[in-house]
């Protein structure tokens, strides 16, 4: 419903003064650059504080001093880049209307400034860029994905996502153990690392007992088991909470009696993930008294049975998206990929332009993630500048 076509854009947008379409909240672009730049700031800064919340919750170990002060300039790093990207969409439309286009054009308004804006990655340090470009090549994945099912062209169901999280899963954690071996390694965001190969021998042994000489791991199998489990349960609970008691916060009874067993659900994918995985390797190290790399792969393909508990579309996809980052590690490692070539940052800013327009032209098939990031960082400027576009789609109908 909510689909701006290339035509209709055209006929009816391109003669648009910029304040008609992109700062409807105030005449002059000037006032427009202000306003959008204050809101970008409180809402690029709040957005950030919630991710490095989680980043800090999903390591599962204390900081200290050092290590907190380290993450606070990197919390304001990240907030100049969420800032630019956010409050420059507005300025670089006004700039280009202006000087240069002096019409809108249906790439032009979102497509163009938006990829240009991605720019502003060169304000993350370089081992968070890579993380960020992950993200936003999966959220171009999911936007594929949706694009086709609104064609027609697939269907998406739990079932069909669940087994595609496991084969996923069973060739990335293959990937993640190899990759440890590497000295160059890069940085990947997952659930958990698997730790590297062992390269003790011991005997074959049965029962659950002890532990065998050949598994990755210090302690006995089920404490290891168990303890990597009831973390990453927590974590799925912690990260919930968040999302639903934290904007409760002030009717702390209300709070309380929202919580159900459904809120379990993310916890528990993330410890049956890590716990099915765990048991896996350490039952085949034990009957085979030595640890492979191979174990990862039907390891990580039952694990994935979990994500059943919690699925949704952008985890469907992520351990695909991760094993490609790790094949395009190696191209470059191996020079198939030029050194000079800045292909994390082109490739933020094609990812960007696309999610962003998208966002804009069509709202239905834009990933939730995309749509919620946009009105956090903007502090609901870009749903603004959203319904007055809606607002002129519906009235030109
Ligand atoms: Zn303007
Ligand atoms: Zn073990």
């Amino acid at each position: 419903m909510v689909e701006a076509s290339k035509l209709w854009f055209e006929r009816t947008c391109s003669e648009c003064e910029c304040n008609d379409l992109i700062h409807p909240w105030t005449y002059t672009c000037s006032d427009a650059t202000k306003s959008m730049l204050l809101s970008c700031i409180r809402g690029s800064y709040k957005f950030y504080a919630i991710v490095y919340l989680i980043q800090i919750l999903m390591r599962g170990k204390k900081l200290g001093k050092k290590e907190m002060l380290e993450q606070f300039k990197l919390y304001l790093k990240s907030g100049i880049f969420g800032l630019t990207v956010g409050s420059s969409f507005v300025t670089l439309n006004c700039i280009f209307r202006n000087l240069l286009f002096t019409k809108f054009t249906y790439y032009g308004a979102v497509l163009l400034p938006c990829t240009v804006s991605g720019l502003a990655i060169y304000f993350e340090p370089a081992h968070r860029r890579i993380l960020v470009v992950n993200l936003f090549v999966n959220l171009v994945f999911e936007y594929w994905v949706r694009t086709l099912e609104m064609k027609g062209w697939l269907r998406r169901s739990p079932g069909r996502e669940t087994l595609i999280f496991m084969l996923g899963s069973a060739i990335f954690f293959y990937l993640m153990r190899k990759e440890r071996e590497n000295q160059k390694r890069t940085p990947i965001f997952w659930f958990f690392s698997p730790p590297k190969v062992s390269k003790e021998i011991g005997e074959p042994m049965t029962g659950i007992d002890g532990r065998s000489s050949a598994c990755p791991h210090k302690g006995t199998c089920m404490n290891y088991i168990l303890k990597g489990t009831a973390q990453l349960f927590g974590v799925g609970c912690a990260m919930t909470m968040l999302r639903t008691i934290i904007p409760k916060l002030l009717t702390p009874a209300k709070a309380i009696r929202s919580l159900s067993l459904s809120h379990l659900k993310l916890g528990l994918f993330f410890g049956g993930y890590i716990g099915i995985y765990r048991l896996i390797v350490c039952l085949l190290c034990r009957t085979n008294g030595r640890d492979s790399a191979l174990y990862a792969i039907p390891a990580g393909f039952l694990a994935g049975t979990a994500f059943r508990a919690a699925p949704s579309t952008p985890i469907a996809l992520a351990p695909l998206t991760s094993t490609l980052q790790i094949f395009g590690s190696w191209a470059y490692q191996k020079g198939m990929i030029p050194e000079s070539l800045p292909l994390v940052e082109l490739l933020y800013c094609v990812c960007q332009g696309l999610l962003f327009h998208a966002r804009v032209m069509h709202e239905d098939v834009c990933p939730r993630y995309i749509i919620n990031l946009m009105h956090t960082v903007t502090s609901a400027k870009a749903d603004e500048i959203q319904s007055a576009f809606i607002q002129k789609m519906l009235r030109s109908l």
